[in-house]
């Protein structure tokens, strides 16, 4: 059985024919070839999971972002609920791109009669980023589907087989679960559960048949907040290490292999919201939040000056929002410091 590592609490992957709870779906007609179909609509969203620091809020329960892309099962025309509203209009050089055959790869087995869950996030995000291209979308635009596309990729990664001495590990890492304050930021809490697991793996706390799982477990939820540059190396160990059973080993695999796919999509993303940056695209209420994700990517991606610039630049920005401005001081200081081992 797959699970989830949500929140550590081992949640069962919802059965794909259920609804999922807080997402609707909604009779449109297809600006492109009129088809009538059901999109995804949200109805309501949390992000009781926590917020990664490239702004993935995650909900407990079926993940918001999964779902603001559909894909009209006739002609794969994609993108969001509002571009499926009956006063879209698609360009006539547009339709004709969509329309000629070849050009949107169609899925194995989604047909015209499918439904919007017989697809896949990841397809849907891909053709929807296709037909924004088509349709000369902004670089804003099409920096947030990259960035969007990104998460979906870093949470499906995050399924780890059942394994019970893994279980005991998580049970046992539950101890480093920072308490408190009630409005306390999961994602946040996770990575210092990583922190306090690698002092007590490298005091020598756990014995030789503990230890793999250990470093599993940190290795995963490096994986699963997209902290790839510390996951990488462990994940590619795990893979190969001959005291872990073999579902884990390929678990480890499958993380690692899914990095390459989550940093096209940053390094898109990244790119995009440079140009827009550059260009002075967004909206001043926007810029600060754009500067700061541009940094935040060009961490994530390793490219610690530019990323440095960047922050600088969010936070010479006064209208900054406060959260961010305390990640982006947190982050420049995190930079300026040796790394961990
Ligand atoms: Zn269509």
């Amino acid at each position: 059985m797959l699970i989830t590592i949500a929140i550590l609490a081992l949640v069962v992957i919802a059965e794909p024919s259920l609804p999922p709870a807080g997402i609707a779906q909604v009779g449109v007609t297809c600006p492109v070839c009129h088809h009538s179909f059901e999109a995804f609509a949200i109805e309501e969203t949390n992000q009781a999971a926590g917020v990664d620091r490239d702004l993935f809020a995650r909900a407990i329960g079926p993940q918001p972002e999964f779902y603001r892309v559909s894909t009209c099962p006739d002609c794969l025309y994609s993108g969001y609920l509002s571009d499926f509203a009956d006063d879209a209009v698609v360009p006539p050089f547009v339709v004709e791109q969509v329309q000629q055959a070849g050009h949107l790869t169609r899925p194995p087995g989604f047909t015209p009669d499918s439904g919007p869950r017989d697809i896949d996030a990841s397809t849907r995000y891909a053709l929807a980023i296709q037909c924004y291209e088509w349709r000369q979308a902004s670089d804003e635009a099409l920096a947030w589907l990259h960035l969007r596309a990104s998460w979906v990729v870093r949470d499906m990664a995050a399924v780890v087989p059942r394994d019970d001495r893994l279980d005991r590990v998580i049970h046992f890492a539950q101890r480093w679960r920072p308490t408190g304050t009630p409005d306390r930021n999961p994602a946040e809490d996770e990575l210092t559960m990583v922190t306090a697991a690698a002092v007590a793996a490298a005091e020598g706390r756990f014995t030789r048949f503990q230890e793999p799982f250990v470093r599993f477990f940190i290795a995963m939820l490096l994986r699963r907040h997209g902290e790839n540059r510390h996951a990488a190396t462990r994940l590619e160990a795990l893979a190969q290490d001959p005291l872990l059973p073999e579902p884990l080993c390929a678990a480890a695999t499958r993380m690692t292999d899914s990095i390459e796919a989550e940093q096209r999509h940053q390094r898109q993303a990244l790119s995009h919201f440079e140009r827009a940056l550059l260009a002075e695209e967004i909206a001043p209420a926007n810029r600060a939040a754009a500067a700061y994700l541009a940094a935040e990517l060009c961490r994530r991606l390793g490219r610690e000056r530019e990323a440095m610039r960047w922050f600088d630049g969010a936070l010479a920005d006064e209208s900054l929002p406060a959260e961010l401005r305390r990640w982006a001081n947190e982050q420049r200081t995190a930079i300026a410091r040796p790394e961990p081992q």
